[in-house]
């Protein structure tokens, strides 16, 4: 296939992306979850969930039901097929194969699963500089704001001004009908947005060091990449045999570019594919730092676990683990202590 300018382009095929999983939790409501916020600390849920890093969709889905995300771990259920977000997939799919081919290749490690995901962001950034005005799928990591964490994304469309080489970053979200999203859904999607900007820009900026990946990632960079791999490398005129040299490569290729300038989501109806809404997303990298600073909390377990706010008790009657939430129950006799005090 050929992107837009008529330019070759391929990615190499990678199936670990969570921001659009296709499946969903269904719970086995008559247990109990198991209890996982130890609060003297001999475990952190990061150690205990996510050793390593991660990713981008933890943090939306933190941001959504923290309690919920806790329970996504912890309460046992089967993954079953969801065929709404199956049919966002899907979309995701399609736009993606509109810029580029996916190409299978060997791994034969750890090292050749990141040479992977580095190779896909450093073809993205070398079609702009070739004169492509789009990139889709685009693998992103970083630890954002000098916090040990490292956190891991992809980014579902890029857009390059060949004018003013200014770089748009745009995020898709499918809906089942052409109606606004909620606050609650903007909010989500604008942390999921700026965290994405965030990693990109510490990218160009020189803010990631080989020691950072290697340290959170646990890999050793010297190490020789597979045969598959350098194959594919060699595709992209690279002939890079460790992942120390090509870290070399994408840190130059990154520093070419500039700082992501716009940031907007983009909602398509899912029956036609079309598009029905762009709203422009508002970057502040202060409220940023403060948000993910808060939900590291949870992630070190430095704090106990938190549910939604009273006002957000509309989102318990659709969460599938709403009978056996002890959060909701806690809330619950609140509300309901408080309705007895107001009658007296
Ligand atoms: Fe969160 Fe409510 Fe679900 Fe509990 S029931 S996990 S508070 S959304």
């Amino acid at each position: 296939s050929s992107d837009q300018t008529g330019m070759a382009s391929s990615k190499v095929g990678q199936t670990d992306k969570t921001d659009t999983s296709s499946s969903v939790v269904s719970t086995n409501k008559t247990e109990r979850p198991r209890v996982i916020i130890d609060q003297t600390g001999s475990i952190s849920p990061l150690e205990d969930f996510r050793p390593g890093y991660l990713w981008v969709s933890d943090l939306t889905k933190q941001h959504w039901c923290e309690q919920q995300l806790l329970y996504s771990f912890t309460v046992p259920g089967v993954l079953v097929e969801d065929p709404v977000m199956t049919k966002g997939s899907n979309l995701h799919l399609q736009r993606e194969l509109a810029v580029h081919d996916v190409v299978k290749v060997d791994i034969t490690s750890s090292e050749d699963i990141w040479a992977v995901k580095m190779l896909n962001l450093l073809n993205s950034v070398q079609a702009f500089l070739n004169g492509s005005p789009l990139a889709r799928e685009v693998p992103i990591f970083g630890a954002p704001f000098q916090e040990d964490v490292f956190v891991v994304g992809l980014i579902d469309e890029l857009r390059f001004d060949l004018e003013t080489y200014a770089i748009g970053l745009s995020e898709l979200k499918t809906r089942l009908s052409r109606t606004k999203p909620s606050k609650s859904q903007e909010k989500q999607h604008r942390l999921q947005v700026m965290l994405y900007r965030k990693l990109f820009d510490d990218l160009v900026k020189g803010n990631v060091t080989k020691d950072v990946i290697a340290r959170h990632l646990r890999l050793k960079l010297t190490k020789e990449l597979g045969e598959g791999v350098q194959g594919e490398l060699g595709k992209s005129g690279l002939s890079c045999k460790t992942l120390d040299s090509l870290l070399d490569v994408v840190f130059g290729r990154m520093a070419a570019v500039t700082c992501i300038v716009e940031t907007s989501v983009e909602y398509v109806h899912q029956e036609s594919g079309q598009s029905f809404l762009h709203q422009d997303v508002v970057y502040d990298e202060e409220e940023l730092k403060k948000l993910y600073r808060h939900y590291l909390g949870f992630w070190r377990g430095q704090r106990a676990v938190e549910g939604v706010d009273i006002e957000d008790a509309w989102k318990c009657q659709r969460c599938d683990y709403k009978s056996v939430c002890e959060w909701r129950e806690v809330k619950a006799a609140e509300c309901a202590r408080k309705n007895k005090l107001g009658r007296r």
